[in-house]
């Protein structure tokens, strides 16, 4: 693992699902910036593996890599499920989750990582942060318009123009396919790293964390185990 530079003075909240992106980012974040909090969103998850999978990793973080537990701050935890709600109230009579063809759940609410960043701008000034770093990717999700750079370039200058401090957005899988984070994360942490993300991490949109894969946990099946599993056998493969 790289130390961290000396000299980083600035200081991040992650926005931290306990995935395999944002994980990534979070090691991203404690090998550039000097003090790094994490805040996770309950929107009504259906799957509270989700949250748990959150501690699992910071402990196994503070745990493994004493560099990036020195710079490791608090977690915080904010409930967004009135927001959550309107995925669930939306839908109609044979309301089943489904999975539709972008690999999102049928109870997905537009514009999620919009609220997301203006709720961790508003924490993230309370705490003294001035970068959030979420793991926003353009790649793999182009589909998806609260993903894509132009969109969070713009919610950046809304932001700073709202609050009047001069936060950055720093989303470091922007640009990367999903093999290419599996890079990120092993130039990152080393194979230790890209061992917790396989053992805690949760990307499965069916919430299994009992089958185990190589590339980690998951039913194999849906688009997330999908493209999770894809990005690792590319990487593997390199
Ligand atoms: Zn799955």
């Amino acid at each position: 693992m790289a130390p961290p530079p000396a000299d980083a003075p600035a200081s991040a909240l992650v926005l931290f699902s306990g995935g395999q992106d944002s994980t990534t980012c979070l090691g991203h974040a404690l090998t550039h910036y000097g003090r790094v909090e994490t805040v996770g969103f309950n929107y009504g998850q259906r799957h509270e593996v989700e949250l748990k999978c959150r501690h699992r990793v910071r402990a196994a973080i503070a745990d493994r890599f004493p560099a990036w537990a020195a710079r490791l701050g608090p977690d915080h935890e904010i409930d967004i499920s009135s927001f959550g709600a309107i995925g669930e109230t939306a839908l109609t009579s044979d309301a089943e989750i489904v999975m539709m063809e972008s690999g999102l759940p049928s109870t997905f609410v537009p514009g999620r990582n919009l609220v997301f960043f203006v709720y961790a701008a508003a924490l993230a000034h309370r705490r003294g942060l001035n970068v959030l770093v979420g793991g926003m990717c353009e790649t793999d999700y182009s589909g998806y318009p609260d993903c894509r750079d132009e969109t969070l370039q713009a919610l950046e200058n809304a932001i700073r123009l709202g609050t009047e401090v001069p936060f950055t957005i720093d989303t470091p899988l922007m640009w990367l396919s999903k093999a290419e984070s599996w890079a990120l994360a092993d130039k990152l942490g080393g194979a230790d790293f890209v061992d917790l993300i396989r053992e805690e991490t949760h990307t499965c949109y069916r919430g299994d964390h009992v089958t185990k894969h190589a590339w980690g946990y998951g039913c194999g099946q849906c688009p997330a185990c999908e493209l999770r599993a894809k990005g690792y056998h590319e990487w593997c493969a390199r």
